[in-house]
């Protein structure tokens, strides 16, 4: 069986060759307009600022600004017309600015201030108003100030 590296330098490598960088990934991703410094941005250049990430070199501000709002919705890995999955990009490209790959990190693992904000946003997405309203009443201690 592969280890955990192998696996992973295939994976980059093969998404470093098939990357167009056209950018479809961001702008199906419906969480960027959770982060204030991504308004405007160019898809394409947020992932070109991504792909160094994923060899272990730094990433833009943008690209780490990206990968903080992540919460896995998957929707870039059906928006890529390539077929890879840009899901796992952003999850490496994540372990990468957190410092596992090489590079010196750029982001912190905790420092995640609107993580429950996130949740509610990436449910808001997810769910009906009556589930979110459900999930608010089951979780009365998880509801974030607006
Ligand atoms: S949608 Fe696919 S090909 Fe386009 S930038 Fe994202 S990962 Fe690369």
């Amino acid at each position: 069986m592969d280890s955990l590296r192998a696996y992973l330098d295939r994976f980059v490598a093969d998404t470093l060759d098939r990357c167009t960088r056209c950018g479809k990934c961001y702008e199906a991703c419906p969480m960027t307009a959770y982060a204030p410094a991504l308004t405007g941005a160019s898809p394409a250049a947020v992932v070109e600022g991504l792909l160094p990430l994923l060899q272990g070199t730094q990433g833009s501000a943008e690209a780490v600004s990206w990968i903080g709002v992540c919460t896995q919705s998957s929707r870039c890995t059906e928006a890529c017309p390539e077929g890879i999955n840009a899901m796992l990009m952003v999850r490496v490209a994540r372990m990468g600015a957190l410092g596992s790959l090489g590079a010196e990190a750029q982001m912190k693992p905790t420092d995640d201030p609107l993580f429950f904000r996130k949740i509610e946003a990436f449910a808001a997405t997810q769910l009906s108003p009556d589930e979110i309203d459900q999930w608010h009443r089951a979780n009365p201690g998880e509801r974030t100030a607006s």
